[in-house]
């Protein structure tokens, strides 16, 4: 989402929008006929992403977009043939636009910006790793009031906005740590090592211009995938370091890849 909100932004910003499509009002917190009044005619001021949601600023109110599972959300200019199908459509004054097909479900809300914070799926939302605000202090004090482990604590949203069970994989076993680690056992050199792989593994992702199975604003698949993942979703195959098999491992509700000896299980 971090490419898709940019590229979003570049294309989009002080465009106002003329016409709005939605065949899944279902995904919508207000009737269509409110949204439709509430968007058309005003201009997109900001968009910005934050973990799975995009944030799009429309005059003073703010359109909410999660894509659930997965969603193609594709710009268009006014020759281009749009894509076979789709569920909403933004066209905006100059003739371009964008199309969403949702793979899934998803949500689009609209809040006035003063009301952002009773947002419920998106008040609570902790900041990307790739935010300024994102320090290592700051990542130490978010880590010193927890007990759990620390996987559930990575992909936790209310956390940390941005990290899914893909990248959480290699993450964590760069800093050689196990998912089930409970956090108040961390040395401060594991903590450490953690926020560097945190900020490493995400930096080379949108370098690559995002996950291999997601598109960007234009139609292209992003560049980050199996070549690139050090275990994840590699059961059996050699540990990239000392060759030990790669094992696949059940936590909690999701599934963990581990080398079992570059990141034993110590209490
Ligand atoms: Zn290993």
């Amino acid at each position: 989402m971090t490419i898709l909100g940019r590229q979003m932004g570049k294309e989009l910003l002080g465009k106002r929008v003329s016409q709005v499509e939605v065949a899944n009002p279902k995904c919508l917190n207000v009737p269509f006929g409110q949204f439709q009044k509430a968007v058309v005619g005003k201009t997109i001021k900001v968009v910005e992403s934050r973990g799975k949601w995009l944030f799009i600023k429309i005059d003073s109110r703010v359109l909410l977009f999660n894509p659930g599972m997965g969603a193609d959300v594709i710009h268009f200019k006014p020759d281009d043939e749009l894509p076979e199908k789709y569920q909403i459509k933004f066209s905006l004054h100059d003739g371009t636009g964008f199309t969403i097909r949702v793979w899934w479900f998803c949500y689009l809300h609209l809040k006035p910006e003063e009301g952002l914070g009773e947002h419920k799926l998106t008040a609570n939302l902790g900041l990307t790793p790739l935010d300024k605000r994102f320090t290592p202090e700051y990542f130490k004090q978010l880590l010193g009031k927890k007990r759990g482990n620390i996987k559930s604590f990575l992909l936790d949203q209310k956390n940390i906005a941005g990290i899914g069970n893909v990248y959480v994989q290699d993450i964590l076993f760069n800093a050689k740590l196990h998912p089930k680690r409970k956090i108040p056992s961390l040395t401060v050199g594991e903590i450490d090592a953690l926020f560097k792989s945190i900020k490493l593994i995400l930096r080379k992702s949108i370098e690559m211009g995002g996950l291999a199975y997601e598109k960007d604003f234009y139609g292209n698949k992003g560049g980050y995938g199996p070549k690139q993942f050090k275990i994840a979703y590699k059961p059996g195959k050699p540990c990239p370091i000392c060759q030990t098999p790669i094992q696949k491992i059940k936590t909690g509700s999701t599934s963990s890849f581990i080398c079992p000896n570059c990141q034993p299980l110590t209490m």
